[in-house]
């Protein structure tokens, strides 16, 4: 069962500059159809497997979003139909996507996930690496570097978010200021969840991933 009140809620709330994602993982087709009923055209998932059967099973014209941790073997899963992979987090993986994009003649869009958190289990690029990828950038001719992705510390502590999805827009800003050939297609940022869209929103976000707030809690264990 979806949330549809606060679904409508956020689609008013959202600044039209900004594109919500609804992160449907572990929630089964009939939810994601009710949410593409109230006009909801991008999903987010985090599991190839279960990314790749959604695909199969549901309407074609759906934009994919893959939000969580890619491994190498199993970008093929997914990468035919995906509108955007967030979760960029090694100079390997962009390796990977890349080989495999070819194979297919296809450029596929990517963001470069950042670490921005304070908490160990979080994955990412260190800002360095980011830069560094960005530089090569030319090497990996079917992969478009469209953006940054971060997931900020689950706080309480307002400014202590804050602080972290404003240094992913820092980051993201001398991308763009040091590379203005990029300016065309570097555009997203991809930063803020069910409990601190809002704060994200006003660091300057352009994509909000929200899952609990739509779709309620996530039980791993319902079956899809
Ligand atoms: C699950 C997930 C979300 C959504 O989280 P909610 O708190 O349920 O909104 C967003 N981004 C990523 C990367 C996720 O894994």
């Amino acid at each position: 069962m979806i949330d549809k009140k606060e679904l409508k809620n956020i689609m008013e709330s959202l600044p039209s500059d900004v594109r919500l994602v609804a992160v449907s993982k572990f929630k089964p087709n009939q939810d994601i159809l009710d949410a593409y009923g109230l006009g909801i055209m991008d999903f987010g998932e985090n599991r190839p497997q279960e990314l790749k059967k959604k695909m199969e099973e549901l309407p074609t014209d759906i934009r994919w979003h893959f939000i969580g941790h890619l491994q190498t073997n199993k970008i093929k899963m997914i990468i035919d139909n995906v509108h955007l992979i967030h979760s960029v987090d090694s100079e390997k993986l962009l390796d990977s996507i890349n080989k495999e994009a070819k194979k297919r003649s296809r450029v596929v869009d990517c963001l470069l996930q950042v670490y921005i958190a304070t908490e160990e289990s979080k994955q990412g690029l260190t800002n360095q690496e980011v830069l560094k990828l960005v530089q090569q950038r030319e090497s990996y001719g079917n992969v478009r570097i469209c953006g940054l992705m971060g997931m900020a510390s689950f706080s309480e502590e307002k400014e202590k978010v804050s602080g972290e999805f404003a240094s992913l827009k820092k980051l993201f800003d001398k991308v763009r200021m040091e590379n203005p050939e990029m300016a065309s297609y570097f555009k997203e940022l991809s930063m803020g969840m069910s409990g601190d869209y809002a704060l994200a929103i006003e660091q300057g976000s352009t994509i909000v991933r929200i899952g609990s707030l739509i779709f309620g809690d996530r039980n791993s264990f319902t079956s899809l």
